[in-house]
């Protein structure tokens, strides 16, 4: 019996909280008195499942395809960034098969949201929102991401070739 090409990912993001800028985090805007400072729209959650994506593949990562330094990519919205990542992907002959996240974050509640970020997500990667898992939590007031200086998020996801 043959089975497909397997592959695991991992990602991992970090951005710092700047009060007065817009808050994206899996590509749906939070209604938030700060957001993250970035060179793009400084999505963390999309950033983590880029690279997670990239690392599966083994393409490297979301800096080496998108240079912070590059003005081109100044306040892109990470949507792009993500719909380019899955024509990486789609380029090797890799599919996703899922993809599993979680947001450290002490400040918005981020669970009402979940299935609009899950829908969201789904239709750039044109997969089932079902396949993508996104849980939040806080990090009990410790570190950074307890003292509401920044936001980080991890992701895995496996893909696969026939
Ligand atoms: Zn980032």
């Amino acid at each position: 019996m043959m089975f497909p090409d397997f592959r695991v990912g991992f990602g991992y993001d970090v951005h710092t909280i700047e009060p007065g800028r817009k808050l994206f985090l899996g590509g749906v805007e939070f209604d938030a008195p700060f957001g993250l400072k970035g060179h793009s729209d400084a999505d963390v959650l999309i950033h983590a499942i880029c690279d997670a994506l990239l690392g599966a593949a083994n393409l490297r990562d979301i800096g080496y395809h998108f240079p912070p330094g590059d003005a081109k990519f100044k306040n892109i919205d990470s949507k792009i960034l993500l719909k380019e990542v899955v024509a990486l992907l789609q380029n090797t002959g890799f599919a996703i098969q899922n993809i599993d996240s979680t947001i450290c974050a002490e400040e918005p509640k981020i669970n009402p949201r979940i299935p609009e970020m899950q829908k969201t997500l789904g239709e750039i990667m044109q997969i089932d929102s079902s396949k993508i898992s996104i849980k939040a939590t806080t990090n009990e007031k410790i570190g950074f991401v307890g003292r509401k200086e920044g936001i980080c998020a991890y992701a895995v996801c496996l893909i696969y070739k026939n």
